[in-house]
């Protein structure tokens, strides 16, 4: 069993600062850690091997010190890690995150299982996951809030669908996001550390994955572009309703604010 774990770099802090002519973030200069949802893809990943018995590879897209949450991740229970490289890969977007990981996870032996965490406390879209399900033609069940079968044909899961709750059947090979139902993640290991300390990460830019002329990947091959940033206008207005039926005029005032239909 071969499964494939997303793992990305977040900022530690709020406190970073963004590129103001190009609208991203400038994740080069803040101190990072592990995405705090990828610990629960990661604890799923590993609790699913130790089953099956296989193996789990570490995937992130990042700067060269993102190859830090591979080594994290080692200590969990990974057993190989793959960190995409490349300035040419900066400012990417959703989509051509999910497009890079996608090429990267489509040259490893090919996996049985894809597991990403629900979102990230960054960029927060949660759409990553889906994104490389349908980059590699995968089925694939987001917000999975438990996973109730593990065989070696498929999983069973409970998906988290805000009002309702869905139970659904994967066949391998397939892509699940994960959350805090998982489960409490395990917590690094001294021994783990001295047996990965020479665990190779792999690294691969745009030439390893192939890339040419094409501009699918990184700030030039993403169409959500950030065209100014600035701080929200906070407008106050006073208005004092004193006579009358003061439920109907705070009602025609929202409506004249379009604040209700
Ligand atoms: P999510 O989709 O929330 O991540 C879900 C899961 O996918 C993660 O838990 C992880 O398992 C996996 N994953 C995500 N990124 C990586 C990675 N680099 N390496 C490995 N696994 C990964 N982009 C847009 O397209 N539209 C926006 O509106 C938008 N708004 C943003 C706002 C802010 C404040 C910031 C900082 C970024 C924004 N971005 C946006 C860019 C977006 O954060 C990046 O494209 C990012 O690389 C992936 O999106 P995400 O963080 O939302 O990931």
């Amino acid at each position: 069993m071969h499964i494939v774990v997303c793992i990305k770099q977040v900022p530690e802090t709020r406190d970073v600062a963004m590129d103001p002519d190009k609208g991203v973030l400038r994740r080069s200069e803040a101190a990072g850690k592990l995405n705090p949802f990828d610990l629960y893809a990661v604890e799923a990943a590993v609790g699913i091997k130790e089953k099956l018995t296989g193996r789990v590879t570490a995937i992130t897209m990042g700067p060269p010190q993102a190859e830090q949450v591979i080594r994290e991740s080692f200590l969990m229970g990974t057993d190989e890690g793959v960190l995409l490289s490349d300035p040419a890969f900066a400012g990417a977007d959703t989509l051509a995150t999910a497009f890079t990981l996608a090429r990267g996870i489509s040259l490893l032996d090919r996996p049985d299982l894809i597991i990403c965490g629900i979102q990230t406390t960054d960029g927060d879209t949660g759409q990553v996951g889906p994104g490389i399900a349908e980059f590699l033609g995968l089925p694939h069940a987001s917000y999975v809030r438990s996973i109730r079968e593990i065989t070696r044909e498929g999983l069973l899961v409970e998906q988290d669908l805000g009002d309702r709750i869905a139970i659904v059947s994967l066949p391998y090979p397939c892509l699940i996001t994960v959350g805090k139902g998982i489960g409490q993640p395990r917590l690094p290991s001294f021994r783990r550390l001295l047996a990965t300390k020479d665990f190779p990460v792999v690294t691969w830019g745009s030439k390893e994955l192939g890339f040419g002329d094409e501009v699918y990947f990184g700030l030039d091959g993403s169409p959500t572009q950030v065209e100014r940033i600035f701080p929200p206008k906070i407008e106050r207005e006073q208005i004092i309703f004193e006579d009358g039926d003061l439920a109907r005029q705070l009602y025609q005032k929202l409506v004249e604010l379009k604040f209700v239909g």
